[in-house]
Parts: structure tokens; C-alpha cells; sequence
């Protein structure tokens, strides 16, 4: 069923009110916030107090890939906009807001299982409430010889940050670059997994990326059309040393030659990272940084 009226407009209040108790039947009180300080966090952070517009309705965060397909087959049922989100934490990208008003956010921070950790070949095989320092401390604790790249801030879902072509620093810091291998769960409910992951019970699904005709995985990506419920993470093997370095432009005229400089040691594999160019609000030596 599609939502009544405008494609965009706020669902009724009747229809929230039913919406707010079937899901509260399908995930238990556990799962579904709809005020206090939990609800709270699913708001832009940055929209200021007298914010109009983009206010969830409800959170609901199921605990299982069965009860992601059936809140999806029930929000299909109600005629519900739903707004996904891993942890929730785009900051400064409006965060866990909606886009349609009174839209139901699909927070997936109840799902945050490391399933997997292959020393051998290299990756982890995750679920989408796993942040960047619950791996972290997962191949630590194991003392695993592997590395991962980290955007600036380590709580946001590491599924979340690469479906949004997010970056970090090192070797693998092309993060959309780094998931191989989905799990997905469509707009029906049906159960999609990307590539070799399509064989049941395939070793090959987080190694190796091609598998029989077209590539999907990239149809998940800054899209709507399907909500990952697992993703496999390639990982380097730690280095026995590594180095970050960090120059300062003194003016605008000098980063035309910066960035010429940065493409000619990138090609020739000098530097191995992502480079990364901010401005600083500073004032150096009178300019802007
Ligand atoms: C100070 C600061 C520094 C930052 N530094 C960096 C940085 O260095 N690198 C960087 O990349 N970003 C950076 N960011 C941006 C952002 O905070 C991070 O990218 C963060 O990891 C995203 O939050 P999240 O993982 O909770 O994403 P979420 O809010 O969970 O997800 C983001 C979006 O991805 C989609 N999505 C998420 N999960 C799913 C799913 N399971 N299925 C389908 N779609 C899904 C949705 O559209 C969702 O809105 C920074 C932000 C700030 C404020």
C-alpha cells in the first residue's frame, strides 16, 4: 500500500498511532522508542530549538535480520515512510533525521555482531551496529595481525559510514572499496546477499567480489533500495611500521601545486593512503589557512 496523498507528507496521526502499536507487538517495548532521551538522539543534532520538518515519528530497532524483513513488510502494510540508519550518527549530514517528516527510523544498533574474523584471508564479516572501535577492540583482544581504517571518529557504524562512500586514512581507507560482499533486505522483505554470497554457505563471499552477471553491491549504496544487514570488511595486514605526514599551505596559490604533487606521488604509489585536504579557520601569517 503507498502512503496517502503526497508521496512526501507526514503520515496522520491515526496512522502513527497504529503504526506506533503494531511495531511495538512485532519488536516489544525494546524495540521501538517513540520519546525520552533514546528517541532524542534520532533528531538532527545541529537543527536548533525551533526546528520544523525532519522529525522522526518513531525508532524502531529490530534485533535480527527476520525482524528487519518483517518491520519492512509491515511498513509496506501501513503505508509507513521508513528512514534507515546503522548507529545514527551522520553528524553533520543531519543525522538520523528523516526526510520525510514523521517518518519511522530503522535504527540498526541492536544488530552489532562481529560474526567473523579471518586472520588468514583478511576480513571480518560484520552486521551493521558493529562502530569502528568495537573492531577495533575485536581484532585487538584477539591480537589479530590485521589493520583497519578509521574515518575521524570511531563510534559511527562502519557499514553505515562505507554504504555513505565514507573515507578514512590508510591502505583501505576507501571504505565502499573495502565491503565485500551483502547481506540486504529489499522493500518485500526477501533476503538478498551480493555475490558468491548468493551460493549458499559460499567461503568465497567476503574474499572474492565477482560473482555470476551484474555487480549489485554498489545498488546499496547512498541509495534507498534495500537496508544491509551484513557486509564483509576487507582488512590489511598491520604494518610493522607506518608513517602520516602533514604539510601546511601558507596560501590559497599553493595548493594547485600541492594537489599536482599529491597525483603524481599517488600514481607512482609513493603514497598509499587517501590524502586528505582541509582548510583550517586559522590565520596564518594573515591568510586563510
Ligand atoms: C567532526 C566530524 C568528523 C567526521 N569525520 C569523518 C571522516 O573522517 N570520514 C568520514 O567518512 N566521515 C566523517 N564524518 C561524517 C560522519 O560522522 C561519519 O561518516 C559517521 O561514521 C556516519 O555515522 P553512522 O556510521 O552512524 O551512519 P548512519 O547514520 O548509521 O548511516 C548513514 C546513512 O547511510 C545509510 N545507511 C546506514 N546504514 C544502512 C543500512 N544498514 N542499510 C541501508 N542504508 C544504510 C542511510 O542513508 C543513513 O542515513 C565526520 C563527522 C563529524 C561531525
Amino acid at each position: 500500500m503507498q502512503p496517502q496523498g503526497r508521496p512526501w507528507a507526514r503520515p496522520s496521526a491515526d496512522v502513527l498511532e497504529n503504526a506506533r502499536e503494531r511495531f511495538s507487538r512485532l519488536l516489544g517495548a525494546e524495540g521501538v522508542q517513540a520519546e525520552g532521551p533514546l528517541f532524542a538522539e534520532f533528531h538532527d543534532p545541529f537543527e536548533g530549538p525551533d526546528a520544523v520538518g525532519h522529525q522522526p515519528s518513531l525508532v524502531v530497532q529490530p534485533a535480527s535480520v527476520e525482524e528487519v524483513q518483517a518491520v519492512l513488510k509491515l511498513a509496506t502494510e501501513l503505508g509507513v515512510h521508513l528512514w534507515t540508519s546503522s548507529m545514527g550518527r551522520n553528524f553533520g549530514y543531519g543525522g538520523s533525521a528523516p526526510v520525510v517528516d514523521g517518518g519511522v527510523v530503522l535504527n540498526l544498533r541492536r544488530m552489532n555482531r562481529v560474526l567473523e574474523i579471518d586472520v588468514a584471508q583478511g576480513y571480518a564479516l560484520i552486521e551493521p551496529g558493529v562502530s569502528f572501535a568495537q573492531l577495533y577492540d575485536a581484532l585487538r583482544e584477539q591480537d589479530a595481525p590485521l589493520m583497519m581504517s578509521v574515518p575521524d571518529l570511531g563510534w559511527g557504524s562502519i557499514i553505515g559510514n562505507a554504504l555513505e562512500h565514507g573515507y578514512g586514512y590508510n591502505v583501505m581507507g576507501d571504505h565502499a572499496s573495502a565491503i565485500c560482499g551483502m547481506e540486504a533486505v529489499l522493500a518485500d522483505g526477501t533476503l538478498l546477499r551480493t555475490g558468491q554470497g548468493a551460493l549458499p554457505g559460499s567461503p568465497l563471499w567476503a574474499c572474492h567480489r565477482r560473482g555470476y552477471g551484474p555487480s549489485l553491491d554498489s545498488l546499496f549504496m547512498q541509495s534507498n533500495f534495500g537496508v544491509v544487514t551484513k557486509a564483509g570488511l576487507w582488512l590489511m595486514p598491520r604494518p610493522e611500521i607506518f608513517a602520516t605526514g602533514t604539510i601546511t599551505c601558507q596560501g590559497e596559490n599553493d595548493i594547485a601545486p600541492l594537489v599536482d604533487m599529491i597525483r603524481g606521488l599517488l600514481r607512482e604509489g609513493v603514497l598509499q593512503g587517501v590524502p586528505m585536504i582541509v582548510g583550517s579557520p586559522d590565520d596564518v601569517d594573515g591568510e586563510e589557512g
